[in-house]
This record gives structure tokens, sequence and C-alpha cells, in this order.
């Protein structure tokens, strides 16, 4: 390793291709030489149980889904994510009603996706559940080799660091956002939401009935249509067209029994969301 001192005497630099660089310019990213991204998990399917879409709905949505995880988990790894859902929503609108900065909103969302999933992990406990958290992500082979059913809070963990959005103050990266990084992090095998609607629509079904159901889409096609609402956090999209090693996104309703063992056999149930 050698050791450069600048022309003018001041700085000493380590030799690297990075070597005085800013890291910012345009030009540098395009040129420089990286390896692929090594996929470090890629038998490991990813699946969302939604906040509002299946937690809230307590025994009437959570038992078939669990029963049909646990019959699934011989044949299939799975890292589980939890949202928030509606104890979300309640403190985020005090909070943001108090002048709560971002990042302390954020921080709320984190403690509600931590108790949904303490209630999957605990639920699932006689089936190998263990409750984890994104610092224990390196460690995914060892609870698989355990016969684990690990689950991790899906809210990313920016908390304070929280980027401010354009408008108002809530929160981008959610557990949809969360949930994705996982996957892209990973280098899973499957990134699966299960929520409480087919898959992605033109408009969200609940509140308009013309909404048309969206099988297969990417993600210039979906941003070209510029849709008013979505069934995941616009920044899944993002994580999605950027990640190289991340091909499709998938949303199915786990309230219909066979979907998730479906998805996990790569069935085309519900939307996918291809990254092109
Ligand atoms: P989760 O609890 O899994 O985060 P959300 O309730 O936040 O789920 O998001 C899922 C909901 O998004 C659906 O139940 C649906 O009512 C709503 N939604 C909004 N826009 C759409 C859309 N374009 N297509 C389908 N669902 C939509
Ligand atoms: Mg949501």
């Amino acid at each position: 390793m050698s050791l450069i001192r600048e022309k003018d005497g001041k700085r000493l630099h380590v030799k690297s291709r990075l070597m005085g660089e800013s890291l910012v310019s345009r030009k540098l990213a395009s040129t420089m030489e990286t390896a692929p991204q090594v996929r470090l998990f890629p038998d490991v399917n990813v699946l969302k149980i939604g906040g509002q879409s299946i937690s809230d709905r307590g025994a009437k949505a959570l038992p078939p889904i669990l029963k049909e995880i646990v019959a699934n988990k011989d044949s299939h790894k799975m890292l589980l994510t939890t949202g928030g859902g509606t104890r979300s929503r309640h403190i985020y609108t005090i909070g943001l009603e108090m002048g709560m900065p971002t990042g302390v909103v954020a921080k709320f969302g984190s403690a509600v996706s931590e108790q949904n999933a303490l209630l999957i992990a605990t639920l699932l406990a006689p089936w190998g559940g263990i409750l984890i958290d994104s610092a224990d992500i390196v460690k995914l082979w060892s609870y698989f080799e355990q016969g684990c059913i690990p689950v991790c809070p899906g809210m990313p963990p920016y908390d304070y660091f929280s980027f401010p959005p354009a408008q108002g103050r809530i929160p981008l990266h959610r557990t949809d956002v969360g949930t994705a990084l996982l996957a892209h992090l990973i280098g899973a095998r499957s990134c699966i939401f299960v929520k409480d609607e087919k898959g992605l629509y033109t408009d969200d079904p609940k509140k308009n009935p013309e909404a048309e159901f969206i099988a297969d889409i990417t993600v210039d096609e979906l941003t070209g249509l510029d849709l008013d609402d979505l069934i995941i956090e616009r920044p899944c999209l993002e994580i999605l067209a950027n990640s190289e090693v991340l091909d499709v996104i998938q949303i199915i309703d786990g309230t219909v029994e066979g979907n998730i063992t479906r998805a996990l056999r790569g069935e085309h149930v519900g939307t996918f969301i291809r990254k092109g």
C-alpha cells in the first residue's frame, strides 16, 4: 500500500481509485469499476405482513396467514417484516399536529412496527419464530440452520435521520421501503408484500369501485401512469429500478388462502411490478 503526498505537500493519501475524490462526481460514478453485487442470501424470501392491511385485523386475518407460513417453512426460507398500521397513523397524526419533526415521527413508526414484529414472532415462536432487528441480518444463515422464522420490524432504521419530504412531515421511507431495502440488501429470491387487496389497481379499490386491476407492470410504465395512490410506498419503485439483484416486487392478497404458498412457489398471483 503506497502513501502519496500531494504536490503542494498538504494531504497524504493512500493510493486507491477513489483517492482525493469528493465521491459526488457523476463522471466518477459512471466510470468507476465495480464488481457485481454479491447476493448474500439468494434463497431467502422476504415477506412483509401488512400492518393496516393484515396485523390490524387481528384474529380475523393473522391465524390462517401464520398457519400458511408455518406450512411452508420446510420448503422455503422466509424472512418476515412487519408494518405499523393503524397505531402508526394515530401517533403520526398527533405528532404532526404537535409539530414533531420527521425524525421523531419516524421513531414513532419504528416503535409500532416493532410491536407488530413482537406479536408475530411470539405467535410463531412454537414453530421457530424469532424477533430480530436489522443488525441481525448477517446472521440469517444461522437462524435458518436452526429452523427459525426470523421476524424483523419493517421500518428502516433512519429514525431521527429521516429525510424531510417535499411536502408534509410523514417519513417517506416506512415499512414497505424497509422491506424492499432488506430484499435488495440480501439479494433475496423474492420480495412479497402480503396485503388485503388482490394487488395493484389504477386507484385505491376501497375508495374507487371503477379502479382496474393491474397484474403485471414495469416501474417505468407505472411511473408513467402517475397514479394518485399506490398499494406500496413510492420509493420502493426507485429501489427496484436501481437494484442489481431484485427483478420484481410482488403484491398479493394474504387474506385468500393459498396465495402465500403460490407466491413462494414463484407463481404469478397478485401483481408483479418488474424492474424493466
Ligand atoms: P400495509 O398495512 O400493508 O402497509 P396499506 O394499508 O398501507 O398496507 O396499503 C394497502 C392499501 O393501499 C390497500 O388496502 C388499498 O386500500 C390501498 N391502495 C391505495 N392505492 C392503491 C392502488 N393503486 N392499488 C391497490 N390498493 C391501493
Ligand atoms: Mg402501508
